[in-house]
């Protein structure tokens, strides 16, 4: 990989603030778009825009045929049956609220059991809390264990007749850690319970095979993955698709309407009520066509390079403790320095041009679990660099004597 010249498709890093030279390790919570993805967007509106689905003119037909081939890249993307199995939705938040109504509407009874984890994202919690309670379902949680792995006995343990569905993150935005989602799935079906696999921090990152994986959901959100905010992507396995109910309704999820009696439309248009962000699912195609002109395969042997070097400095920090220790891991670091807050540490940072997060990563539960308010985080992308690192460790060794 040629980061230099990677490092020119995003105009953003090449940016100082406070006038220093712009560290982001930040990508966990987004990532920078390359020009191509930007470009598109204001090619798209200046030449193509026009409601989709509706019209019969060309610029609409012409939208929609643009929609479909972006929804055929996202379904070959991630080893999708059929394009008809992808739905466009705002992100991952979005995707697993509709989920989670759909779904408890379809399937949830008094009594049913729903099987998180301990490390999941708030979004992959509160959905499912919110139709739980109106369902009068129980939600269940698998455990980690201190270096951040799910304990596979004692998901094993939680299923009995009254579980219906389980929803565990791919890879974890504080831990890193990547679960064993063919297996965490292989598990579910032999109780025959169908399984959502949050792929929010995997998709950037690693190949996705869902059929490999055998997810009967699986969802994502463009903006993690150098795509636009506003767009993400639900995958489910259609006999569970046609089984559920619409989300929203409105135009377009419709066959016939009438006062008496309503009927939906097809898959997954069932799902997609009102004017999608069809510019915005265009620009997710170019920005999957981006990454696979670099290569997923080379995307990961550069970011495993980058964390085992952090990993190797960072360890030389006096009193660092990592947050997150699991043998495969990707993404993100998550650590603490002795008794200073992650945050006041996260702002000295900033003032250095170094972008981290620090804080609980919408995921408190799991830092109950470990017994901290928070952590700070570092999380990486294709185009960060062996010198950002460096960066990185000297900005440490600066702000850690200031506040320790
Ligand atoms: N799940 C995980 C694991 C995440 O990291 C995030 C974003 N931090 C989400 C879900 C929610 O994604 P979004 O805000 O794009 O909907």
């Amino acid at each position: 990989m040629d980061i230099e010249k990677i490092r020119q498709d995003f105009p953003i890093l090449g940016q100082t603030v406070y006038n220093k030279p712009l560290v982001y390790l930040d990508n966990a919570a987004t990532t920078q778009k390359p020009r191509v993805v930007v470009d598109s967007m204001q090619e798209l509106y200046y030449t193509v825009n026009a409601n989709v689905h509706r019209g019969v003119h060309y610029l609409s037909a012409r939208a929609t045929e643009m929609l479909e081939q972006a929804r055929e890249r996202v379904a070959s993307f991630i080893g999708s049956e059929s394009a008809q199995n992808i739905i466009f939705t705002r992100g991952t938040t979005e995707s697993l609220n509709l989920i989670a109504s759909s779904f408890t509407k379809a399937f949830v009874k008094p009594g049913s059991q729903i099987i998180v984890s301990a490390m999941e994202h708030h979004s992959n919690i509160v959905p499912w809390q919110l139709e739980a309670v109106r369902a009068g379902a129980e939600l269940k949680v698998i455990p980690v264990d201190e270096n951040g792995n799910l304990l596979l006995d004692e998901y094993k343990k939680l299923f009995t007749d009254k579980t219906v569905l389980v929803s565990v993150t791919h890879v974890s935005n504080v831990l890193g850690t990547v679960n064993p989602v063919a297996e965490l799935a292989q598990i579910a079906h032999s109780h025959n319970v169908p399984i959502v696999i949050d792929g929010a921090q995997s998709t950037p990152h690693m190949k996705i095979d869902v059929r490999a994986i055998d997810a009967d959901f699986f969802v994502f959100s463009g903006h993690k993955m150098y795509g636009p905010t506003g767009i993400g992507v639900l995958y489910g396995k259609r006999e569970l698709l046609e089984a559920m109910p619409p989300y929203q309704g409105g135009g377009e999820m419709i066959k016939h309407v009438s006062f008496e009696k309503t009927t939906y439309n097809e898959l997954p248009y069932k799902f997609e009520a009102g004017t999608p962000d069809y510019i915005a699912a265009i620009a997710l195609a170019r920005a999957i066509d981006y990454m696979d002109g670099i290569g997923i395969d080379a995307i990961e042997q550069h970011e495993r390079e980058l964390m085992q070097y952090a990993m190797q400095r960072l360890s030389a920090i006096k009193d660092i403790r990592f947050i997150g220790n699991a043998a495969h891991r990707s993404g993100v670091i998550s650590f603490l320095v002795g008794n200073i807050h992650p945050t006041d540490m996260g702002v000295l940072l900033d003032r250095l041009g170094i972008a981290v997060r620090t804080g609980h990563h919408c995921a408190e539960p799991l830092m109950n679990r470990y017994g901290i308010p928070g952590t700070l985080r570092i999380s990486f992308g294709l185009y960060n660099t062996i010198q950002e690192i460096d960066s990185l460790i000297a900005a440490l060794d600066r702000v850690i004597p200031m506040l320790s």
